[in-house]
């Protein structure tokens, strides 16, 4: 019949496209990048602005496909900070660029090499596990490394948070917050933590010159780092303006497209053996 003969065809149509597509499946798909090595570092330049040197760099997550299409971060940390591959994909991040940064950095001692870590990996210490098991052997020390936590999750655990970091600066590694001024936690709340530095996002950057508002949350931090006796980091700066402003008001720290954007590897390493001759 008629009808007969429609629904066979919709079978072999259904068919025909359940085998040609891929399923949709974006945690397995990201779970199987992570393990095929597509999850690469970049490195962003941080600059101490007051001496014109370079201090390091803050590692930025990058997913690099087969095709060579590099995909940001925005498109797939969040979905696997919901499904619990961040912690696999902050290792593998960290393994590839221990490897790919080694040597430059076994040279330089002075150089810093920082990471974006997921709030929920300072619960249970796993961080501090973590850090060891991956640097503890390596040419890189551990006092060279920079963890940067975001103010926007709140951590769960106040007092477990307190005693991660307290055990990552035991072993010679820093701890900074990031995002600061975007978060709802306070600064009360964050310095209880006590870290090393903070870094100021770019929104408070972008205002310079513009809002008399933000330029006093510049100042406060500025402020708050020398009282405190903790690093300040600017980032997003983006204008020559933007740097002197910040080096007349006592920050010494910054990254931004003033400088470098996010760069791959070699660029980086070039970089480090153009501006630190040791
Ligand atoms: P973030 O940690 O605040 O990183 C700074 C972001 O601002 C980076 O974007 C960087 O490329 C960008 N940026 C730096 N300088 C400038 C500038 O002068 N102008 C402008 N317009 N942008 C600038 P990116 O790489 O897309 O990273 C976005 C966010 O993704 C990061 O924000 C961080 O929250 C997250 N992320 C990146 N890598 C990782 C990672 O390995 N783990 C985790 N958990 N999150 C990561
Ligand atoms: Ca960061
Ligand atoms: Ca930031
Ligand atoms: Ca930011």
């Amino acid at each position: 019949t008629r009808a007969g003969g429609f629904v066979v065809c919709a079978l072999v149509i259904a068919l025909a496209l359940s085998t040609t597509r891929p399923r949709e499946d974006p945690v397995g798909e990201l779970r199987a990048a992570i393990a095929a090595g597509e999850i690469v570092p970049f490195y962003q330049p941080v600059m101490d602005i007051a001496a014109g040197r370079l201090i390091g760099c803050e590692v930025l997550v990058r997913w690099r496909k087969p095709t060579g299409e590099v995909v940001s971060p925005g498109a797939f940390v969040p979905l696997a900070e919901s499904s619990g591959l961040i912690f696999e994909l902050t290792l593998a991040l960290m393994r590839a660029a221990r490897d790919e940064v080694a040597d430059v950095y076994a040279l330089r001692p002075q150089l810093k090499l920082g990471f974006n870590i997921h709030a929920e990996h300072f619960d249970n210490d796993r961080i501090v596990k973590d850090i060891q098991e991956i640097f503890g052997h390596s040419a890189i020390q551990l006092s060279q490394l920079m963890l940067e936590v975001t103010e926007r999750a709140p951590l769960a655990d106040l007092a477990a948070a307190r005693r991660s970091i307290a055990a990552l600066q035991a072993l010679g590694a820093r701890v900074a917050i990031d995002d600061v001024g975007t978060g709802h936690s306070g600064l009360n709340y964050l310095l209880k933590l006590g870290v090393d530095a903070i870094k100021i996002d770019k929104m408070f950057v972008d205002a310079i010159g513009t809002e008399r508002y933000s330029n006093a949350i510049i100042d406060t931090l500025a402020e708050l780092g020398r009282t405190m006796r903790i690093d300040v980091i600017a980032e997003g700066v983006e204008s020559f303006e933007q740097v002197e402003y910040l080096r007349e008001h006592g920050i010494h720290m910054a990254q931004g497209y003033v400088f470098a954007p996010a760069l791959p590897g070699q660029a980086y390493i070039d970089l480090v053996e153009a501006m630190c001759h040791d």
